[in-house]
This record gives structure tokens, sequence and C-alpha cells, in this order.
């Protein structure tokens, strides 16, 4: 199972579901899937789960209802099959020695051994999360201590977790040894924060204080943070792919700006695959726009906006019955007709994954009456599917896996198509190479 997700958790807030709530609104894009809130007043816990996106789920009733000063928030995605309600995050377990929540970000690489041993040993598991697999074992490690149970629990998992706890009157961050998903810290007044991405912060007021180190553990109380690393130091193996697509692009993370970030691969891009002689590029909203500013600039080519991205769709809609040509592409994105007819144009793509959506873009843009179209890719080929977290099909899917170049642009039907290089995508990152897990491009798997 491969999992998007976002997380938020406030400590000392007298608001604390409510500044949940807008934290959560602000990492929407990080899974629309479902989401939920658990809240405590170092007594008990409130909780709140559902499907659907955070200001559906939430009102100001409900909000009332998840009392107390400390709270987690989690918006998760998940791929078909897994999408049902128990698998809502944050999952509580109900303990007598005091609750207990979590929220995960990640994907953790030996769930089918910790499940079978966690079964072995009498433990009931309810959900098909890897998530709930660490609380298990966090439970049953409860030597009275949480901060000695997650010392000798979090060794024992493998993989991808940036992780929220909520129990008694703590609130706990955890981010695994190789830091694949981000994780920062903030703090709003006397309260202490941890949010996936800086935007968060922003929603909130809070102010961005620094990141939770790979491997680090944050334990937040009424003494303020304390912070432990219970791992041998390894290679660190930040996603890459938060920065190309994932992210959203005001936040920073990893202590980098992603737009910024961004807008360097695009120059890289224009840089090592220049198009002569185009009328203009054209990005493809929202997440090829920054990288098609950065090759603007470069190129000194200008932009146009050749496609209006409807900006009121759900997740989902309702088909029509009679039969609509590209109808998914076409309610999301509607050609300028004006604007592209007989012109020369490149278009700049965050990343290409199936190559399907690709497609019926570029035959919505001919049909629109476009003369030559280009496509420039802001990474290499996508060739192996991720198991931390990000929700890639599997290799047989991913079109670059199985088909050169060549073929993809053929079945995109481009006139030409380029991807940016390996070295070009890690040339234009803020951070060292090393910093990074390419394994979606590479198949080096840290
Ligand atoms: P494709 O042509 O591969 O079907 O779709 C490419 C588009 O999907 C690009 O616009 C890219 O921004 C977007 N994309 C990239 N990665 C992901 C992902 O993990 N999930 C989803 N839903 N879209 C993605
Ligand atoms: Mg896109």
């Amino acid at each position: 199972m491969k999992e998007y997700c976002g997380l938020f958790g406030i400590y000392g807030h007298r608001e604390a579901s409510m500044q949940a709530y807008l934290g959560l609104y602000a990492l929407q894009h990080r899974g629309e899937e479902s989401c939920g809130i658990v809240a405590s007043n170092g007594r008990r816990t409130y909780q709140h789960r559902s499907m659907g996106c955070v200001s559906d789920v939430f009102n100001k009733t409900i909000l009332k209802k998840l009392k107390g000063h400390t709270a987690i928030g989690h918006v998760r995605y998940s791929t078909t099959g897994s999408s049902v309600l128990k698998n809502a995050q944050p999952f509580i377990i109900k303990h007598k020695r005091g609750d207990i929540a979590i929220a995960h970000n990640g994907n953790l690489t030996n769930s089918p051994e910790l499940r079978k041993k966690l079964k072995k040993n009498g433990s009931v598991i309810r959900t098909s999360m890897d998530s709930e697999l660490i609380l298990r074992l966090l439970v049953k490690a409860r030597s009275g201590n949480i901060k000695e149970g997650l010392i000798e629990t979090l060794p024992k998992v493998k993989g991808a977790y940036s992780l929220l706890f909520l129990t008694g009157d703590l609130l706990i961050g955890a981010r695994d040894p190789h830091g694949f998903r981000p994780l920062c810290i903030g703090k709003l007044e006397k309260s202490f924060v941890l949010a996936s991405e800086t935007c968060a912060l922003d929603l909130t007021g809070a102010k961005y204080v620094r990141e939770v180190e790979p491997g680090e553990i944050v334990i937040i109380s009424k003494n303020g943070l304390e912070s432990i690393n219970p791992f041998s130091p390894t290679r660190k193996a930040f996603c890459i792919f938060e920065f190309i697509y994932f992210a959203r692009p005001d936040s920073n993370i990893f202590t980098k700006n992603v737009y910024l970030t961004r807008k360097r691969l695009g120059r890289a891009l224009a840089r090592e695959h220049p198009v002569k002689e185009a009328d203009f590029i054209m990005p493809i909203p929202d997440s090829g726009m920054y990288a098609a500013l950065g090759f603007s600039e470069e190129s000194k080519i200008p932009i146009e906006m050749g496609m209006i991205r409807n900006h009121y769709i759900g997740r989902t809609f309702i088909q029509p019955s009679q039969h609509i040509r590209d109808f998914n592409v076409k309610i999301k994105l509607n050609p300028i007709k004006g604007i592209l007819k007989d012109k020369k144009i490149v278009v700049v793509e965050d990343s290409i994954v199936r190559g399907t959506t690709s497609k019926m873009r570029v035959r919505t843009l001919r049909e629109a009456g476009a003369k030559e179209v280009h496509m420039r890719v802001s990474c290499p080929p996508l060739i192996s599917p991720c198991y931390y977290g990000i929700d890639f099909p599997t290799a047989k899917e991913l079109v670059a896996s199985e088909h050169s170049i060549e073929e993809i642009r053929k079945f995109i039907g481009l006139d030409s198509l380029k991807y940016l290089s390996l070295d070009g995508m890690l040339n234009s990152m803020l951070l060292p190479k090393e910093t990074f897990c390419t394994a979606c491009f590479t198949k080096d798997y840290p």
C-alpha cells in the first residue's frame, strides 16, 4: 500500500483542534481522500475522522467537540482498495494506561514481517495500515515510559516515516533515520507546532523553528521540547519528488523553498534541451507552472497560458452518460483556441507518470489548432516504483519503465520530447546531491 499524507500537530493551545483544522487545510494537497483530528485535554481524547476533504469533513460544531490543548491531524490519499474509513487517520488505541494516537506519512518496507510477529504475539490488528503496526509495537513495548518505548520500537520499523503521536499530555514527532518525508517544527506564541510543510505554519501564523532531523524524536510537554536520536547516523534520503511535484510551491521542505527549486529545474531544462523559434512556453497548470517560469526566463521565450484550469473540481464527479471524448481532461483544463491556433509551443511538465493524461492533453492542444507541440519534462524518466510513500504505480504502469523516450514521444503524440537529466535535476537542488532519494529515477533504493 502506497500513500501520500500530510501531518499537523500542536501542543498547548486554547484552540488546538481549530489550529489543526487550519493546518490540515493548508496541507490538503497531500491527501484528499480522508482526514481526521484527535485532540486531548491531558485526561481524555476526542476524535473525528471521515472520508473526504478537510472543508467538507469539519465544521464548527465538530471542532468544538474536539476539546483540549493538544491536537494532531492527518490528511490521507491512498490508492483504491484501501480507501475505507477504518484506514483514515489519526489511528487511536484506547488503552488502560491512556489513549494513544498516531498519524503517519510514509510507507514501511517491513510491514509483512511486523504484522506476522505482532499476530504471533497475540496483537489484534484492525486495519490494513502499516501505521497501526507501529502503534501496536509501541503499546506492547510500553514499559511505563513512552520515551523508552519509542527507543525500543522505532529501530524495528524499516522504511519511511514521519510520525506524530498524541498521548496523555504529550505531543511527539519522529522522522525515520533516512529522513524520507519532511517534518518541521514551528512555534505559535508559546505553543509548539509540527507540520509536514511550512505552508501549514504560514496559515496558522506559526513561526518556523527548524526541521525535525532524520532519526530525531521530539517529545513536547509542559516542560518544553526534549530531543533524542536513538539511531546511528546513516545516509540521508530526502524524497526528491517532494520538490519535483508533491509539495506546495510556497512551502519550504528540508529547509529549502519548493518554488525556487522548481524554477531552477526549469532553467536547467531550458539549457539542456532548448527549442528553437518556439512561439511560446506553455505550462500545464498547476504543477508545471514553476518549471515553465524558469524555462521561459532561461530561453527568453515568453509564456502563455494555453489552457485554463477549472479550480472547482472535487475528486469525484459524475461522468456524463453520453460519451464525451477526454472528458476528465476537458473538465479540468480548457484550451484557448485563439492562443494556440497555428502556434509552435513548448509544453513544460513537472513529470510524466503513466503518460495517459499527457496524451489526452496533447490531443486537446492539437484539436485547438496547435501546429507543433514539444514537451519538456523537469525530471528524468520515472522508471521504478516508490516504496517510501509516493503513490506511483507499479513499474509496469510507469510508461518510462518499459518504453524508450522515442516510444513515449510517439505514444503522447509530440513533435519532440525531452527530459531533464539526473545530473541536471540534482544540480538544480539547493541541497547537496547525496542528500536525496532518487530511487524512482535510478532504482537505487536507500
Ligand atoms: P501522465 O501523463 O503521466 O498520465 O500524467 C502526468 C501528470 O500527472 C503531470 O501533470 C504531473 O503533474 C501529474 N503527476 C505527477 N505525479 C503524480 C502523482 O504522483 N499523482 C498524480 N495524481 N499526478 C501526478
Ligand atoms: Mg501536473
